[in-house]
Order: C-alpha cells, then sequence, then structure tokens
C-alpha cells in the first residue's frame, strides 16, 4: 500500500508544522486517499463542508507537504456526500468484530512482530497467555519505554485470542477510552450500566496504557472492582504501561499491588540487529524489498531506539523512491531523510560534567576530585554513568577522566546507578533532565 506510506509521510510532516493537535485531528485525520499516481494524488474528504472549509483555511498546507515530495503532483480532492466512493478499508473487519469492543489495529499481529533479546520475554509471555488465557500469568502487565512495542504486543495477543476456538469476548481499550466512558457514564447518570458492562460483558481484557489511570482516582476506583472480578473468576488481564508497577506513583497502592499479582515484564530498546531486522519487515509489508546494509545505514542514520522514529524516517524513505521512481539506497536515504532528522549534537566530556554541576550545584573541580562527601560522590558516580552511556567510553577511560580511579570503581558507580534506574522515579527523572539539557 504505497498510498499509505505516502500519506502517513505527508500527515506527520503537516502535524510538525501545523503544531496544533486538535486541528490536526480534525481537519486530517478524516481524509483518504483515494488513488495516487506519480501525477496525481486524489483524496476523500467527509462532506461539502468540511471541503470548503479545509481549502479555505488548511489547503496550503497540505500543498506545501505533498510538493516537498514530488513538486509536480496534482492534488484532487473530493467531498463523500452522495458519492460512490467509500469503500476503502471495510473489508479488512472480519467476523470476529462481533466478539471484540475496542480496537486491534490489523498491522499488530504476532507475525509483524520481530522478536530480539529486548522484548522476547514480553514475546513470550504474551503467547503463553494466548495459549491458556487467564490460568497461568494474570494480570500480565507489560512496561517500556515509548514507541518499544507494547501496544503492538497487546494488539496481537487480542488478535490471537479472538482466532481461537474459544470464542472469547475481549476488549481492548485504552485507559483513557475507560477514563472517558467512565466520566460520561457519571455525567448521564449511567454508573451502574457502565460497571454491569465492563465487569460482565467479556472474558478478556486488555487495556494499554495504565498510566494514565494515574490521578484519576475515581477511575482507579472503578478499575479496581473490575479488575478484581476478572482476576477471581480467573479472566485474562493484560495490561501495558510505560512504568514499573511501584513507579505509577498517582496510582493506589492496591492496585499497585494487583498489577503486581501476576508477571511482570518490560521491553527493552531494541539494539541494532533487531532494529535492521525490524526495518527490513517493515518493508516487506509495504512490498518493499531492502537490504540488510542499506537497512543499517537508515538504522544507523536515524540513531534512535524509538521504533515509532525509525517507521517515520522509513516510511518517508519509501514514498520518496516510489515517488520519484528510484531504488532505495544510501544515497536515496541521505536526500530522503535531508532535514528530518536533526543532526545529533555530539555531546563532549565538558558538556556532561557543566550539566552535571549545574544540576546539583557543585563545581566541575569537585565532581572530578577525590572528595567522598555523600553530595559529591552520588553526582560522580552520575557523571560516571553518562560517560559510560553517552560517549561510550571504557570503564579504565572513564576512571582515568576521573583522576585516575580505578576502573572498578567506576563499573561499581556505573551499575549502582543502572539498578537505581530500575526503581527510583526520581533518579530518572533527573537522568532525563540532564539529557534533555545535553540534547
Ligand atoms: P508503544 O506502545 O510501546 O509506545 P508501539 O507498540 O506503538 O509502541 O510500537 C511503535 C511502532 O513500532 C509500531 O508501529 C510497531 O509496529 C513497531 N514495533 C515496535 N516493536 C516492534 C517489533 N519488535 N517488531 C515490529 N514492529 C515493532
Ligand atoms: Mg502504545
Amino acid at each position: 500500500m504505497k498510498e499509505k506510506v505516502l500519506w502517513e509521510s505527508v500527515l506527520e510532516d503537516i502535524k510538525q508544522e501545523l503544531n496544533d493537535d486538535g486541528a490536526f485531528v480534525a481537519w486530517f485525520k478524516p481524509i483518504e486517499v483515494l488513488s495516487l499516481t506519480k501525477e496525481k494524488i486524489k483524496l476523500l474528504v467527509p462532506d461539502e463542508f468540511f471541503l470548503k472549509w479545509f481549502k479555505k483555511n488548511y489547503m496550503e498546507f497540505l500543498e506545501r507537504a505533498i510538493h516537498k515530495i514530488n513538486k509536480n503532483i496534482k492534488i484532487e480532492i473530493v467531498s463523500g456526500e452522495g458519492g460512490n466512493i467509500k469503500k476503502i478499508s471495510r473489508e479488512e473487519k472480519k467476523k470476529e468484530e462481533t466478539l471484540l469492543f475496542g480496537y486491534l489495529d490489523p498491522r499488530f499481529t504476532f507475525d509483524t512482530f520481530v522478536v530480539g533479546k529486548s522484548n522476547e520475554f514480553a514475546y513470550a509471555a504474551c503467547r503463553a497467555v494466548c495459549e491458556e488465557p487467564g490460568t497461568r500469568y494474570n494480570p500480565l502487565f507489560i512496561y517500556g519505554g515509548v514507541g518499544l512495542g507494547k501496544t503492538h504486543l497487546l494488539n496481537a495477543t487480542g488478535h490471537r485470542i479472538l482466532q481461537s476456538k474459544k470464542r472469547l469476548r475481549t476488549c481492548c481499550i485504552t485507559a483513557e477510552q475507560f477514563i472517558n466512558d467512565f466520566v460520561r457514564a457519571s455525567l448521564n447518570n449511567k454508573i451502574i450500566e457502565f460497571q454491569n458492562f465492563y465487569r460482565k460483558s467479556f472474558d478478556v481484557l486488555l487495556v494499554d496504557d495504565i498510566h494514565h489511570l494515574e490521578g484519576k482516582s475515581g477511575s482507579q476506583d472503578q478499575f479496581f472492582h473490575i479488575f478484581n472480578i476478572f482476576f477471581n473468576t480467573k479472566k485474562q488481564i493484560v495490561l501495558t504501561s510505560d512504568k514499573y508497577p511501584q513507579n505509577l506513583s498517582k496510582m493506589e497502592e492496591r492496585l499497585k499491588n494487583r498489577f503486581e499479582q501476576g508477571l511482570v515484564v518490560d521491553i527493552k530498546p531494541p539494539e541494532f540487529e533487531t532494529r535492521v531486522a525490524i526495518v527490513r519487515k517493515k518493508a516487506l509489508l509495504d512490498n518493499v524489498d531492502i537490504s540488510e546494509n542499506v537497512a543499517s545505514y537508515l538504522v544507523e542514520k536515524v540513531n534512535a531506539t524509538n521504533i515509532r522514529q525509525l517507521e517515520g524516517a522509513l516510511v518517508r524513505v519509501i514514498a520518496y523512491a516510489s515517488m520519484s521512481g528510484r531504488a532505495i539506497d544510501t544515497g536515496l536515504i541521505d536526500e530522503a531523510l535531508h532535514g528530518f532528522i536533526q543532526e545529533k549534537k555530539r555531546i563532549t566530556e565538558d558538556d556532561i560534567l557543566e550539566a552535571v554541576s549545574r544540576h546539583f550545584n557543585i563545581k566541575v573541580a569537585e565532581i572530578k576530585s577525590k572528595k567522598r562527601k555523600k553530595h559529591i560522590l552520588f553526582p560522580r558516580q552520575i557523571s560516571m554513568f553518562l560517560f559510560k552511556e553517552l560517549l561510550g567510553l571504557s570503564y579504565p577511560e572513564i576512571g582515568w577522566r576521573f583522576g585516575g580511579k580505578d576502573h572498578t570503581t567506576v563499573i561499581h558507580a556505573v551499575n549502582k546507578i543502572k539498578t537505581m534506574l530500575q526503581r527510583d522515579e526520581h533518579l530518572r527523572e533527573t537522568i532525563d533532565s540532564l539529557k534533555k539539557m545535553l540534547s
């Protein structure tokens, strides 16, 4: 589906330009691509009013984004009113629909998921859940950073369960949707209906981004009771989150404890090889074959562990190749991504030391000194950790830069920070803000 690929790339571009999520969702999301050739792109919008308003207010954004890829392409927009054109993407929805509440992205299946060291545990856990829902790992709690495949795995689990013969009624929603439902039910005096619906209608409950419940005590309370009913009747629950349960700071203790009751697995940032494999797989799904070398070049150039970012770049490269009728090679990648990825600023040792010194309000000389006072030792250990992570220096090299310390001291420091990071929210924020300062 080249059209889709191109369109996604254009949308991404417009989203950035427009810098207004509300307008983007209202005026660009509803547009569908009807056809695409090198000469013309034909788009469908919902109705006449939409078309008029769009042309008046947003056409220039669209033109600019499309013409960035190909200057000569003509844009035609038709409205769907009274038309006979609206038939796209319906066939994707199969009979499983009756068993499903919420949404499963058809692209996110186990077949399209690349397994590597970073995600094999989470993957295996999801497969096990599909084998015997509700009995083995309940709840299954998957946590990890942005764009690492949590939603993909959750959806894959849903698809697989729906395909099994058991005909389990499955609910796959985001926590936001749950909150919205609850708020709407409260406003309309329909709490009982809301509770009955979630408590009784399903055999499997999949909730994405459960961290959105943080700070929402009313929704947490509702979710707690629904959770208990599922748990007690051995019905499967799978949750995803951006944090480990105990690090959900604004979540009730009783919920956090429930989340830990089954199996907690994390997804880590993918290693280089996995990222290359993902790029190749995604390209193949668009019927584009990219060699290992070229895929590696792309991965290196994008230099992000967030797979969504990587995909964004790939989408752009494929669109560029298809619009210009050229093959994908390193030269084309350079052209397609020119200005798209920000050239990374080179971080230096002094940058890190200065950032840490500013953050902790101590002198750079003190960080590098031999003083062992706690308020200096800790920032020094953080600096060593950042030297390792951001500069990739070896342990002896780092020791040498901190006044000739032994490499074992450095290993101790780096490991200590790494271990603390898994549990210590505050430290994670500190490191994040230091990194932000440095980027
Ligand atoms: P998260 O929910 O963790 O933020 P997503 O599941 O939305 O991340 O993944 C972001 C994108 O990366 C999706 O398009 C997804 O298909 C893709 N992706 C992530 N991990 C993998 C993987 N292991 N194999 C294939 N695609 C992946
Ligand atoms: Mg997600």
